[in-house]
């Protein structure tokens, strides 16, 4: 009975010492492999860094070898009704040499040359397709309408020659892709885009550009429009859905119309584009934003963002043409702060001396302002038309430029003084 016992005792030591031993090499194993698994990882990782880092290089390298200085002929290979008012130009260089990659959301400056008028008009249109397409650049142009309050002035000069006038096979003078508001492919930050009216076409560039790339970024798309006469690319917008599971798509109809536009069918959301829905909708306010739309529906949205704690620095914007969005006083404070307030700026040709006021804008606006005529083209810094000598002084550059002037002349629409200024204006 006794030795059967021991027997036994020993059985289960051998069983228990067997189990433990198996655990502990399991243990190992396992542990090893999540070791393993976790030095994959951050082997992934690195290769990651490393990946982006090349493609910037990369990009770089094929952006300064391909760009090029002043303007290039370009063909309208293809023109494309959206709807809306809206139509887009499809561009080859006439050249046919290769393009030049762009960044979505910036932008082309044409040279016009407009059958009637004095001399050339410069406007800026934004690239409105992602840059996965080597062979072919893309503007989608509104055409501008004379304000409600002044039924009788002409319609916007150049989107109408561009709806009216210009066709397939035509010629125009373009030049290279610029500008500041771009969206960093590299980056897997999440992201919401938004667009409202024509404003969709830096954000679509973006959207589209997310998708074509694979990218699993967290995206949201809100656009905006009045109505379903208004909007553009619907189907477009359907298909992203259906394919692209990290893009989620509102559609906001400020002014849908009873009987016609249906909420759920035509749009998903019957107002403005907001922040208060971005509280509401939004997992957290931990996006980077891109925002293009018209001036009061940028004030607001830039406002209530700041209001909502988003970081400047996460808060992108453009706005189209002369209409600028003014930042909260704290970032006018800064500039305030830099000593431009002290200054004097005097117009040598005009023959005015007036004290810097920081809040009206750049130099160019100041100009304006004041009543001396400085043209101008796009407002960006890019297209050179707004170019002025300073005959004494020095500026600052606000937003710097696509290339910067020589020295001893500014771009207006993007500087302030730096000091006691004499332009030649
Ligand atoms: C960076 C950037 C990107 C842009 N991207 C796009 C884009 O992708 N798509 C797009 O459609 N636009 C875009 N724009 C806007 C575009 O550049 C032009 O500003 C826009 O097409 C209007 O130009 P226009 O020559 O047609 O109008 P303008 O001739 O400049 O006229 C503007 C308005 O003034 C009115 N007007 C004319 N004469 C008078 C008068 N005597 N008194 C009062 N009012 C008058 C016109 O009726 C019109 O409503 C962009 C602008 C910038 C700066």
């Amino acid at each position: 009975m006794l030795d059967q016992l021991v027997q036994l005792a020993a059985l289960l030591f051998l069983v228990a010492s067997g189990a433990y031993v198996a655990m502990l090499v399991v243990g190992r194993a396992r542990a090893a492999g999540i070791m393993q698994r976790s030095a994959e990882v951050e082997t992934a990782l690195l290769r990651a860094n490393v990946d982006l880092v090349m493609d910037k290089r990369r990009f770089e390298a094929k952006r300064s070898e391909l760009v090029w200085n002043g303007f290039r002929k370009f063909e309208i290979v293809r023109k494309q009704q959206e709807g809306g008012g809206i139509c887009s130009f499809y561009l080859q260089p006439h050249d046919k040499k290769p393009l030049p990659p762009f960044l979505p959301g910036q932008y082309l400056t044409f040279q016009l040359h407009i059958p009637g008028q004095r001399k050339p008009a410069i406007r800026c249109y934004s690239l409105s397709d992602s840059p996965n397409h080597p062979d072919y650049y893309r503007v989608s142009i509104k055409k501008v309408l004379p304000p409600r309050d002044k039924p009788d002035v002409p319609p916007g000069l150049s989107s109408s020659f561009f709806h009216d006038q210009l066709d397939e096979g035509d010629i125009l003078d373009v030049k290279a892709p610029g500008g500041h508001f771009f969206l960093d492919l590299t980056k897997p930050s999440p992201v919401v885009l938004i667009g409202g009216g024509v404003g969709l076409t830096p954000v679509l560039s973006m959207l589209n550009a997310i998708c074509e790339s694979g990218s699993k970024r967290e995206t949201w798309f809100l656009y905006g429009c009045r109505h379903g006469d208004d909007l553009v690319m619907r189907a477009h917008f359907d298909r992203i859905r259906r394919e692209h599971d990290n893009v989620r798509i509102f559609i906001f109809y400020s002014d849908a119309r009873e009987g016609i536009d249906e909420a759920g069918r035509d749009y998903d959301v019957g107002s403005r584009i907001s922040v208060d829905w971005m509280k509401a909708n939004l997992p957290s306010s931990n996006y980077e934003y891109y925002l293009c739309g018209p001036p009061p529906f940028m004030e607001s949205l830039v406002s209530g963002l700041e209001g909502w704690g988003v970081p400047e620095k996460d808060i992108n914007f453009e706005a189209f043409g002369p209409a600028t969005v003014k930042r909260t006083p704290a970032a006018q404070a800064s500039a305030e702060s830099a000593g431009a307030s002290k200054f004097q700026v005097t117009f040598a040709k005009s023959g005015k001396t007036v004290a810097w006021s920081p809040e009206i804008g750049s130099l160019l606006d100041f100009a304006e302002e004041n009543g001396v005529a400085i043209e101008f083209g796009c407002r960006a810094g890019n297209c050179g038309t707004c170019l002025t000598a300073i005959k004494v002084g020095d500026v600052t550059y606000v937003n710097p430029p696509g290339s910067p002037p020589e020295a001893g002349s500014c771009l207006a629409c993007v500087s302030v003084p730096k000091s006691n200024l004499t332009l030649d204006a």
